[in-house]
């Protein structure tokens, strides 16, 4: 494996360093760690410390239950220490699924014939839009295919787009992106558009999996670069780091699990934050975690041979707990609503709900989600959606029916944008969090917007257990002078139309 030197802030690195280091991966992989030392580092994560990479893999080889379940509760606990009870909400819009790539696991792959292609025009991107504000969503994630019309210019114009779609005096308040990684220039150009995090997936860090998984393609292209670029290992690896230095200081990681032995992947994880924030001093702001999904055109016999069981799957969540304590976790609706349930107490701060993964989902499935009608049914039906679609939703309940069963679980469900609106972001967001400020503002924040879709679109039941759980909360507001400020403006929300409040 070539190895480059490390990069320090270098603008112009081109292909990145590559601090995947298989042979030291594997050797710790097979070395068992005691449980003396085990103890002791679950000690350090108590003390909210980010573990090395020695730290983590012992956490990943202690396989005796009674230090599964220690895993586990510790992870409840940090949960609780740094991001107190609030879940965060956000929803996907599929703009185009356009794609030069053939990934072999996803619908969206150059090669399937069946995939229904298809981009929105503006007119659709804003009904898209206007669906959304309708069912009470704030914060979005644009997702692409990869391809030369979702250029850097195109990017940030959807996102311009996005913000301009006005719905009773509210609009979209963030903007995410999930797409290919772009240039030190794009960054640039999608920065300037207000993106919140740019986020994008090494899919798996194991190399001869990734190359196996991403073939080079097309002959006859041009280059490897414009025809099939995520290829190109290295290129995707840096991404995030060049999103960095390009002033794009809120990046998302995630790893694609199935592909690889699951181990391994989190070991790339954590050694990719530990590589930004080395050099950046800044980690990622999320880490995701799918699992691969039934998909138009995929084998998944061909891609998930390292299928992870839900055991497994709750194991690694509660262990990039301990070792990233202050990344955001986010489990989408890939995962069946039980068991993002059971994630959530284990250390999962972001989920999306109410969500339409077709091109075009939030006007033409309309309220009852497409893929629940067909879920149920069988054949033709369900081929078609998966066809408009990149997989098969596991957790397709509307938003409605997902806050009211967060409120039942004793959950803050949170629309808040406040920290990005405000600069919170980057370093800066890192100093904020890590001395603990977060849950001082980020509670009240919670609550406000909470209190904003309780009035405006919550169902009956859904407003009961909203109101309840709001009294409760605002009763373990320690300090009286914040407790009064913030029912003030919690009533202001519910009787002279303030919106948009925070702190
Ligand atoms: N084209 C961009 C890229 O590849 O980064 C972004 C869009 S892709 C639509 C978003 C993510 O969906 C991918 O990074 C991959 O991890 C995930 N994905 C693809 N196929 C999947 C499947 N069958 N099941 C679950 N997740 C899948
Ligand atoms: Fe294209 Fe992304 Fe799907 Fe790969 S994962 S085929 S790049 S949309």
């Amino acid at each position: 494996m070539e190895k480059h030197a490390p990069h320090n802030i270098n603008p112009l690195s081109e292909n990145g360093y590559d601090f995947v280091d298989e042979p030291l991966f594997e050797s710790l992989l097979n070395n068992k760690a005691d449980s003396g030392y085990i103890r002791d580092i679950i000690g350090k994560s108590k003390n909210k410390q980010p573990l090395t990479l020695e730290e983590t893999a012992a956490l990943l080889n202690a396989d005796e239950p009674e230090m599964i379940e220690h895993i586990f509760e510790t992870a409840r606990q940090l949960k609780k220490d740094v991001y107190g009870n609030r879940i965060v909400l956000f929803a996907p819009i599929y703009i185009g699924n356009y794609c030069t790539n053939d990934c072999l696991y996803c619908g969206f792959r150059r090669s399937n014939p069946d995939a229904v292609r298809r981009t929105l025009t503006t007119e659709e991107l804003h009904e898209q839009v206007r669906n959304m504000l309708k069912m009470g969503h704030k914060r979005t994630i644009a997702v692409f295919g990869e391809h030369p019309l979702y250029s850097p210019e195109y990017i940030a114009e959807c996102v311009r787009q996005i913000y301009s779609v006005q719905y009773r005096n509210d609009s979209i308040r963030r903007v995410n992106i999930n797409a290919a990684p772009l240039s030190h220039e794009g960054y640039k150009i999608v920065k300037a558009a207000g993106i919140g995090t740019y986020q994008v997936f090494q899919e798996t860090y194991h190399h001869a999996t990734y190359a196996k998984m991403h073939p080079p393609g097309d002959a006859s292209a041009p280059s490897l670069r414009s025809a099939n670029r995520k290829a190109d290992y290295l290129w995707r690896l840096d991404s995030a780091a060049r999103a960095i230095e390009a002033g794009c200081d809120d990046v998302g990681i995630g790893a694609l699990f199935g592909l690889a032995n699951w181990k391994f992947e989190v070991l790339g994880l954590v050694a990719h934050a530990i590589h930004l924030m080395k050099h950046y001093r800044i980690g990622p702001h999320t880490i995701s975690f799918p699992r691969i999904r039934p998909a138009s055109g995929v084998s998944l016999k061909e891609v998930s041979e390292h299928d992870v069981c839900d055991q497994d799957f709750l194991r690694l969540i509660a262990i990039l707990r301990l070792a990233v304590p202050y990344t955001g976790l986010i489990i989408t609706a890939r995962e069946p609503a039980p068991l993002r349930e059971q994630a959530l107490g284990f250390g999962v701060s972001q989920i999306d709900a109410g969500c339409r993964i077709e091109v075009g989902g939030y006007v033409e499935s309309g309220d009852a989600q497409t893929q629940a009608a067909t879920l149920s049914s069988s054949g033709q039906e369900l081929k078609q959606v998966l066809e408009r679609s990149q997989f098969e939703l596991g957790d397709v309940r509307p938003l409605d029916e997902v806050i009211r069963q967060l409120l039942q679980d004793g959950y803050i469900p949170s629309f808040c944008t406040a920290c990005y609106r405000l600069g919170r972001t980057g370093e800066i967001f890192m100093e904020y969090a890590i001395p603990g400020f977060i849950q001082d503002m980020c509670t009240p924040n919670a609550l406000l917007t909470l209190q904003e879709y309780l009035v405006d679109f919550a169902s009956s039941e859904t407003q009961l257990a909203g109101e309840a759980l709001i009294r409760q909360e605002l009763a373990k507001i320690p300090n009286e002078k914040n407790r009064q400020d913030i029912a003030e403006r919690l009533e202001r929300i519910r009787s002279a139309g303030e919106r948009d409040s925070y702190y």
